[in-house]
């Protein structure tokens, strides 16, 4: 998990902190040389890379902005290897949850159109004659923003598809059962994508896989808490504090 000491704190919009943690470096360095072989200078991959943590921003902004717009409580997102977090405390009611959590994937589904129209005003232009590189990273980064946006939708808690399944389980299955199931359903998911990361030998599919299941970990003691302290009856007792969240 990326820590406020190691990160390095890029701008300040809408009161919105961003930090990106220093590794981001190590792994762009990385990258770059992955994609350096498909262009025709170095220039190109540094912007098809910039390009997607540039969408990457964006999406934890929809959570952010959102988050706001229900009441809730939003200042930092942090910016690393595997993509962003946004840390976010919607008011906990289901809806408020929903809206914070829907709106992330809700930039990328914004940009399928955008990357669209753009991709063919710029076939029309020539670019594939004319500009093959920057048709290219145009290519490539509407390929990318489709395939997180699926990825993020996988039901697999703590990605946004497993968060909206939990906020949706919230209205008829209540706070903590609803948390019971996405995070068994996290685990299986998590453990599923360990077995892939296997198949595949990825290093990255497995290190998303086990940040996934310590994340999944935690929301399962998590609900066994909340349900220790319904138990108690303390919660009517003590003011309702807001969850806090890290969206992804
Ligand atoms: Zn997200």
């Amino acid at each position: 998990m990326p820590t406020r000491g190691g990160s390095i704190r890029l701008f300040r919009i809408f009161g919105i902190e961003v930090f990106l943690h220093w590794s981001w470096f190590l792994v762009a360095v990385y990258e770059v040389q992955m994609m350096r072989s498909r262009y025709s200078s170095l220039a190109w991959p540094v912007l098809e890379y910039l390009g997607l943590f540039a969408m990457v921003t964006m999406h934890e902004f929809g959570h952010a902005l959102a988050c706001r717009q229900t009441g809730g409580v939003a200042e930092k997102i942090f910016l690393w290897p595997l993509g962003g977090i946004a840390f976010v405390s919607p008011p906990p009611r289901p809806g408020a949850m929903l809206w914070s959590i829907a709106a992330g994937p809700l930039v990328n589904v914004a940009l399928v159109p955008i990357f669209w129209i753009a991709l063919h005003l710029a076939a029309n232009a020539g670019w594939p004659n004319d500009n093959l590189d920057a048709f290219l990273v145009l290519t490539w980064l509407g390929r990318i923003n489709l395939g997180l946006l699926i990825f993020n939708l996988l039901p697999i808690y703590p990605l946004d598809g497993g968060q909206i399944l939990r906020s949706l389980l919230w209205f008829p299955f209540g706070e903590i059962r609803s948390l019971f199931i996405a995070t068994a359903i996290g685990l299986a998911g998590g453990a599923a994508l360990l077995l892939a990361a296997v198949w595949f030998q990825s290093f990255w599919i497995g290190f998303m896989a086990f940040f996934l299941l310590s994340r999944a970990i935690v929301g399962w003691k998590q609900a066994r808490y909340l349900r220790a302290e319904e138990a108690e009856q303390t919660r009517v007792l003590a003011p309702e504090l807001p969850e806090k969240k890290a969206l992804l």
